[in-house]
């Protein structure tokens, strides 16, 4: 079987791509190859932090790799949080605050349109393919709903009166941006020799 990095610990996100892309790779994870550092993310968008992350890995440990970045984009405020969504309210992947902040920049607005970015990046065979996936929704006033993470608490996918986090795992990892381009990067390994 042919080896693939997934250039991340993230035993959820491992677990999701293992279920879609089968037996045909056998997908590792950080720890599994001997990388125990956090990867920086310095880059300026999605796909600047996917491919450093794809490419780290290439690089330090000749696996082919992919990576991914994830964003929360606010159309009212310019697609803000965007690649900084982990620490928008400045502690690293304290949701609650940054759940609080994004209520507060959006208080009294509108439009509370928004959407979820991924960009997944993969390097295999000495190319670099990126995948994107997207869903969108609306930001609610308040939170609801006690499963997932992150802004799932705040976020209302289109075509539902339930946020993320009300809606629970099973419907959201169907449906979700990280399915989606999960999805059209097992699509593209499905084609390979
Ligand atoms: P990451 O690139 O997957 O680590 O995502 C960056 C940040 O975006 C996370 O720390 C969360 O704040 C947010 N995020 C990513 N995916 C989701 C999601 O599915 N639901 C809610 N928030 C998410």
């Amino acid at each position: 079987m042919k080896k693939l990095v997934f250039a991340t610990n993230n035993a959820h996100k491992l677990e999701e791509v293992r279920a879609v892309v089968g037996n045909k790779f056998e997908i590792l994870s950080l720890k599994e190859i001997g990388c125990h550092e956090d990867i920086d993310e310095p880059g300026e968008t999605l796909q600047e932090n996917a491919l450093i992350k794809a490419r780290y890995v290439k690089e330090k440990y000749g696996y082919d790799c992919f990576g991914d970045d994830t964003g929360l984009e606010v159309e009212a405020l310019d697609g803000a949080p965007g690649v900084y969504s982990a620490r928008y309210a400045g502690g690293d992947h304290d949701s609650v605050a940054n759940m609080q902040k994004l209520l507060k920049e959006l208080n009294g607005a509108i439009n509370r349109k928004a959407h979820f970015r991924t960009v997944i990046a993969l390097i295999m065979d000495g190319e670099e393919h990126l995948f994107e996936g997207k869903i969108n929704g609306s930001i609610i006033e308040e939170q609801r709903g006690a499963t997932g993470f992150g802004y799932d608490p705040v976020f209302m996918p289109d075509g539902y009166n339930h946020t993320f986090a009300e809606l629970g795992s099973e419907v959201k990892n169907n449906v979700s941006h990280r399915a989606l381009a999960v999805k059209a990067l097992c699509e593209f390994l499905e084609k390979i020799e």
